[in-house]
C-alpha cells in the first residue's frame, strides 16, 4: 500500500477554509443560507500523516474509500478525534474492518451487505449509521442500488438491528452538463424527501433517513443547490491523487 504523504507546503487549514467559503456561497446563492451543509474530507491514497494534519486542522469528518487503506489509518484518525465514515464500494468479507473504524457506511446497496453489518455490530454491541447508495446515473460502472428500489432497501436495512439509515448517497454523473448532473442530484433528493414524507404517513420507519450525501470537488454548487446536507471533498483539500 504506497500511501502519499503530505505535498510539502501545503496548508489543510487554508485549503479547508476555501472549500468551506464555496459551500457557504454556494448555500448562500440557492436560497440556503446558514443550512449547514457538512463537509466530508475524502482522504483516499493520502498517508495517515497528511490525514491527521486535516482533521487537526479542522476536518474532523472523513471518508475513507478503501478497507485496506483505514485498516492503516483507522488508530490515527481516532486518536485525532476524527468521525470517520466509509465512502467506498465495501465488500462483505472487509465489513470488518469498516464497523472496527467508522460510525457510518455510506456506502449500503444490498441486503446481504447490510446483514452483515447488522450480526457484525450485534457482536460488537455497537451501533452503526448506514446511508443507502443509489445510482441515480444509472452507469453500468457506477456501484449502487437503482432508484426505484433504493426506498424499499432503506426500509428493510432499517428494520435489521442496530442499524440506523441516516439518508442516502451518491457519486454523480462525472460530466461537466450542469442539467445532467443536477437532473441525478434531484432523484436522489425525491428518493430522500419520499423517505420522510411516507414515514410521517406510517408506511416507512424513515424517520432519520434525512442526510442527502452529495457533490465532490467539481460540482458541489450544483449539489448544494440540490439539497446536500453533506458533500464529500477530496481534491479541492488534499491536492491531486496520482492517477491510479
Ligand atoms: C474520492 C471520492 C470523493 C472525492 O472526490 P474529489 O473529486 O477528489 O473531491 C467523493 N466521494 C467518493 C465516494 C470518493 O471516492
Amino acid at each position: 500500500m504506497d500511501l502519499k504523504p503530505p505535498t510539502p507546503g501545503w496548508d489543510p487549514g487554508a485549503a479547508l477554509a476555501a472549500v468551506k467559503a464555496r459551500i457557504h456561497v454556494a448555500e448562500a446563492s440557492c436560497g440556503r443560507a446558514g443550512a449547514g451543509v457538512r463537509l466530508l474530507v475524502a482522504t483516499k491514497t493520502w498517508d495517515a500523516d497528511a490525514a491527521r494534519a486535516v482533521v487537526q486542522a479542522g476536518g474532523t469528518l472523513v471518508g475513507e474509500s478503501r478497507m485496506q487503506e483505514l485498516a492503516i489509518k483507522g488508530a490515527t484518525l481516532a486518536a485525532a478525534g476524527a468521525t470517520v465514515h466509509v465512502i467506498g464500494q465495501l465488500q462483505r468479507n472487509k465489513a470488518q474492518i469498516a464497523v472496527e473504524h467508522a460510525t457510518c457506511i455510506q456506502t449500503v446497496d444490498s441486503l446481504a451487505l447490510a446483514e452483515r453489518l447488522s450480526r457484525l455490530t450485534l457482536e460488537r454491541e455497537k451501533d452503526l449509521d448506514v446511508m443507502v447508495q443509489v445510482n441515480v446515473s444509472g452507469e453500468e460502472s457506477k456501484a449502487g442500488i437503482a432508484p426505484g428500489e433504493a426506498l424499499a432497501l432503506a426500509s428493510v436495512v432499517q428494520a435489521l438491528p442496530m442499524l440506523t439509515v441516516t439518508g442516502f448517497m451518491t457519486i454523480g454523473l462525472n460530466s461537466p452538463d450542469e442539467a445532467a448532473v443536477r437532473a441525478g442530484y434531484r432523484v436522489l433528493r425525491e428518493i430522500r424527501d419520499t423517505a420522510l414524507i411516507e414515514s410521517e404517513r406510517g408506511r416507512y420507519d424513515l424517520r432519520e433517513a434525512w442526510e442527502l450525501s452529495m457533490g465532490m470537488s467539481g460540482d458541489l454548487e450544483w449539489a448544494v443547490a440540490e439539497g446536500a446536507t453533506m458533500v464529500r471533498v477530496g481534491t479541492a483539500i488534499m491536492g491531486a491523487r496520482p492517477s491510479a
